[in-house]
């Protein structure tokens, strides 16, 4: 939050800042909202109602209420079978948060870990490529019983950050179980398996 803060300092848009000084910080900064998002902020959320009263905005508004129902019913069934097809494949996660993995396991394989616990619970892990060459290369601790890295990806996404991946490899443990269970296509399922009730044809 300091870090925030002192990088705000410099911005000459005093307003904005005062602006969101009112709100407390779970309420903007998705490395404060203690998991409870998910990476959904609300910016996305209101684009995403956006893109579906684009096209009907012009129309009054019991038409408009039909027309958000309808596109809902019919994404239900047919994100649903997306779902059901991709665990059928034999996946387990969504696929952002598969290729998500695929990108840190590739990021992984130039990184450098020294185990600090017996356990095999903490680590140091120092990133060989460092992405200018004038910058010393970084490294992070990471801490599997407490899932948190220095980077702060993997406690504020709950998956995996490309550290975590390389600790997990160097002492083979099974990487994948550290994924929260939001991201198994089981879960999404719950959501995408709601039905919406056919309703009778009201203008006939
Ligand atoms: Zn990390």
């Amino acid at each position: 939050m300091t870090r925030l803060e002192n990088d705000m300092e410099g911005q000459t848009n005093i307003s904005f800042r005062k602006w969101l000084g009112t709100m407390e910080p779970w309420q903007w900064a998705q490395s404060f909202d203690e998991g409870f998002r998910y990476g959904q902020m609300t910016t996305n959320l209101v684009d995403g109602i956006n893109a579906v009263l684009l096209k009907t905005r012009h129309l009054p508004i019991p038409s408009i209420f039909s027309a958000i129902f309808y596109r809902l019913a019919t994404l239900m069934p047919r994100m649903g079978q997306q779902q059901v097809n991709q665990m059928d494949a034999g996946h387990m996660f969504v696929e952002y948060v598969r290729d998500a993995m695929v990108a840190n396991r590739q990021m992984a394989r130039s990184m450098n870990v020294e185990i600090y616990s017996r356990r095999n619970e903490t680590f140091r892990v120092t990133e060989t490529i460092d992405r200018r060459p004038d910058i010393p290369p970084r490294s992070y601790g990471v801490d599997l019983r407490n899932r948190q890295c220095d980077c702060r990806r993997f406690q504020t996404l709950h998956y995996p950050c490309a550290h975590v991946v390389a600790a997990c490899a160097k002492v083979s443990l099974n990487v994948d179980q550290f994924i929260d269970e939001v991201y198994t296509l089981e879960r999404t399922l719950r959501v995408w398996e709601n039905e919406f009730p056919v309703l009778p044809d009201l203008s006939t």
